[in-house]
């Protein structure tokens, strides 16, 4: 009967609710423990490369959570991390080995860090960061730090207060994820970024007009206002030509490099410097 359906139907949905809560908790749980014992979380770091010579210009430090049955994604666990509130010391520790990892890297790389909205609640934040900076002896220009547009919903007062203190410190900040969310260009203007990162959701599809439009209208209006721009999620070299031709200095994606682990960043760099060697022989008329 209907009735008996209705039913099934409920307690279906309460099974598959109660798992999902489950395996929240589980993580939870689990998760906790690898803040504490410090050993399942890793950085992996992908390149920023210069789109005229094709040289790689520093690294982002993306986090990994490399449990038992296989590697969790940062979308799945950081969500969690939020909520539980512990993105304050992941946060931290992100930080901390990032800066440690840019100290053997050549001088001239620089190295990203993404924050969540989250840390910005924390009145220590500022604090915490400097700390960190004089303890690695990281030099502070080389560090960016990556926020994303929600984080303007947050006490705009007291966001653009904590973006100065690092600004005058030396850090670079750049708006992370540009396009996607409550988007306004007027961000760019209010907030003190040194850095925009076109979203790659635009980059992937910018055969589509309207895609190319936000492309080139994101890369001018940087330019105008001094403000240095990247294009996320470049996978092919037709993107990264078209991105050139539209005159955009710097790209990332999977086309120049995966995010990798901190032993294949040497092997990064040979190989995109080889390629930028070949690129500088044929711009010469060298075989
Ligand atoms: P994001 O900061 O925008 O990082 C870019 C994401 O796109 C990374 O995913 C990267 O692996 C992926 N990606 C890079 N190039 C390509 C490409 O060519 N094609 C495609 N399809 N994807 C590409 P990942 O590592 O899974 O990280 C996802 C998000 O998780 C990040 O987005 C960032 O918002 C967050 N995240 C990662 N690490 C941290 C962290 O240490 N702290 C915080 N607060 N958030 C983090
Ligand atoms: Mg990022
Ligand atoms: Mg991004
Ligand atoms: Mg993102």
């Amino acid at each position: 009967s209907a009735k008996g359906e209705g039913k099934n139907t409920y307690r279906f949905y309460r099974r598959e609710m109660t798992d999902k809560l489950q395996r929240r908790r589980e993580m939870e749980i689990s998760l906790r423990a690898a803040v504490e014992n410090g050993a399942e979380l890793e950085l992996f770091y992908q390149p920023f490369v210069e789109a005229d010579r094709g040289m790689v210009s520093g690294f982002e430090a993306l986090l990994r959570w490399r449990r038992p049955g296989g590697m969790v994604s940062p979308g799945e666990f950081i969500p969690i991390a939020e909520d539980v509130g512990l993105m304050h010391p992941i946060g931290l520790w992100v930080l901390r080995t990032a800066c440690l990892q840019a100290m053997t890297w050549p001088e001239h790389l620089t190295v990203s860090v993404n924050l969540s909205p989250i840390q910005f609640r924390n009145v220590d934040l500022f604090r915490d960061i400097r700390a960190i900076v004089e303890e690695t002896g990281i030099e502070p220009s080389r560090l960016q730090l990556e926020v994303t547009e929600s984080l303007m919903l947050e006490n705009a007062d007291a966001i653009l207060a904590t973006l100065t203190d690092l600004r005058s410190l030396g850090i670079r900040i750049s708006m992370d994820d540009f396009g996607t969310g409550y988007s306004s260009l007027g961000y760019l203007t209010r907030y003190p970024f040194d850095k925009v990162k076109i979203d790659q959701s635009f980059v992937r599809r910018m055969e589509m007009s309207q895609n190319l439009a936000v492309i080139r209208s994101v890369i001018n209006l940087s330019e105008a206002l001094g403000i240095a721009v990247i294009a996320e999620g470049v996978e092919t070299e037709e993107h990264y030509a078209a991105l050139k031709a539209e005159g955009c200095p710097e790209m990332q994606g999977y086309h120049f490099s995966r995010p990798v682990p901190p032993s294949d960043i040497p092997a990064v760099l040979m190989r995109t410097y080889a390629t930028s060697l070949r690129g500088e022989a044929k711009r010469a008329g060298r075989p």
